[in-house]
């Protein structure tokens, strides 16, 4: 009997008449011929509140206690949903992490999944329940509860997916991927089929419809993946190996990210072993860098300006003197006013001039940029926060990404 995993996101599950909508959409799939296993998030706005609370308390609190804390959203959630299945007539059993060994590192907040118990999800599907599991947690070997990240239960799902074989539909707020975030693009086109590199590089610079690590378990075991509404039954945006299509797209995405802060440590030496010594640094403190730029300033003292996190920078004002002292640096200043807008698309290994275009259009609207990089198929520029919409969205006007151009 072929497996079917179904994730359903917070807006999802917000009340208890959206869960009962939500089970009886996984009582329809089991009554269609299919083992169902639902993973679900926990109800919106909830890990917000419970982080805020532990921010009020200390930004800078134990990662640990942390997890402790934002886990339990999603202990809430398939519980109720457990409920709703039953109530509706149907077998269902909940599990949290720790039930089914849904393990991973020790990295609090960051987790990364080593391994699942598929044996006991199986044998309670082979009971004919439809089982449900707490998204976004995990356990390590010692038995300490963690979290993937936010947005991490998408990654549960396909990981649960990947283990049993399963095809993965990830049920949210909207119909599809878009080329642009549909809140501040309406008019962006949607996007029927996409390739797991395009998406890969979406994720991983802002379009938050799908945790990157999901993408990449996808990718690489395989798994179709499927992101469409939990209000309604439209097919959605399939995600697969490859798309073959005869249609020229050299730009397929625009995303952007207001999740970074830059980081920049002034009147450093310029000389060989200073930036090794500053990210090996934040690499021992669990610090993600994204990007990095140099300059040398006056003399022989150099700047060097990184991104991070934002939810990383209460941690690093904590080292910050440990960190300024290494590399005797006059300065450590942070701006967290600031967006990374990237463009995607396969087309760009064919087409030159794609980065070019992106920087003209964005002189054209006074909009400075602070950073650049690139990659195969990606430019990502940041910018000030504060002309985030007018340039996704002149952007997608650029590269003809709106509804009804090309169509
Ligand atoms: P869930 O709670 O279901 O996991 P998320 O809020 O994490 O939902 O993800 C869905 C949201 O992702 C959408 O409401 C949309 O605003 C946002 N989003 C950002 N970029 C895109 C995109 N390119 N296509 C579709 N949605 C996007
Ligand atoms: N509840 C978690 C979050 O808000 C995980 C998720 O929604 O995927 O980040
Ligand atoms: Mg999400």
């Amino acid at each position: 009997m072929s497996i079917l995993v179904m994730k359903f996101g917070g807006t999802s599950v917000g009340s208890t008449q959206k869960i009962l909508a939500a089970a009886e959409k996984a009582i329809r799939e089991k009554e269609a011929g299919h083992q169902v296993v639902v993973t679900v998030s926990a109800m919106s706005g909830e890990t917000d509140r419970l982080l805020n609370l532990a921010n009020e308390i200390d930004p800078a609190g134990s990662p640990r206690e942390k997890d402790m804390l934002a886990s339990t959203g999603e202990q809430v959630s398939i519980a109720l949903f457990s409920i709703a299945v039953q109530k509706l007539g149907y077998p269902a059993i909940s599990f949290i992490a720790p039930q089914i060994d849904m393990k991973t590192d020790r990295a609090h907040q960051k987790a990364r999944l080593k391994s699942i118990d598929g044996a006991k999800i199986q044998t309670a599907l082979n009971e004919d329940k439809i089982v449900v599991i707490a998204g976004f947690q995990g356990v390590t070997d010692e038995g300490e509860i963690t979290t993937l990240g936010r947005g991490g239960s998408d990654t549960t799902a396909v990981a649960i997916a990947a283990v049993l074989g399963a095809q993965c539909d990830i049920y949210t707020d909207v119909d599809g991927v878009y080329a642009a975030d549909p809140r501040i693009v309406p008019k962006a086109k949607r996007i029927p089929v996409l390739s797991y590199e395009e998406m890969l590089e979406m994720a991983s610079s802002g379009a938050k419809v799908l945790h990157t690590r999901s993408v990449q378990f996808a990718a690489k075991y395989n798994v179709p993946l499927q992101v469409r509404s939990s209000f309604d039954d439209k097919p959605g945006t399939m995600i697969i190996q490859e798309v073959k299509t005869m249609e020229q797209v050299v730009v397929s995405a625009i995303t952007h990210s207001m999740k970074e802060a830059k980081v920049t440590l002034s009147g450093i030496a310029d000389k060989p072993g200073t930036a090794a010594t500053i990210f090996k640094f934040l690499a021992e403190k669990n610090i993600n860098v994204d990007m990095i730029v140099q300059n040398v300033a006056e003399g022989d003292l150099a700047d060097i300006s990184f991104t991070v996190e934002r939810t990383d920078v209460p941690y690093i004002k904590k080292v910050e003197m440990e960190l300024r002292s290494l590399v005797d640096a006059k300065k450590l200043t942070y701006d967290d006013k600031i967006a990374k807008i990237s463009a995607i698309g396969v087309g760009m290994r064919t087409h030159a001039g794609v980065a070019a275009r992106m920087f003209d259009v964005l002189a054209a609207k006074g909009i400075n940029i602070l950073m650049i990089s690139t990659s195969e198929i990606k430019i990502s520029c940041v910018i000030e926060e504060a002309y985030t919409e007018l340039a996704v969205r002149a952007l997608c006007e650029e590269f003809g990404l709106e509804k009804g151009e090309g169509e």
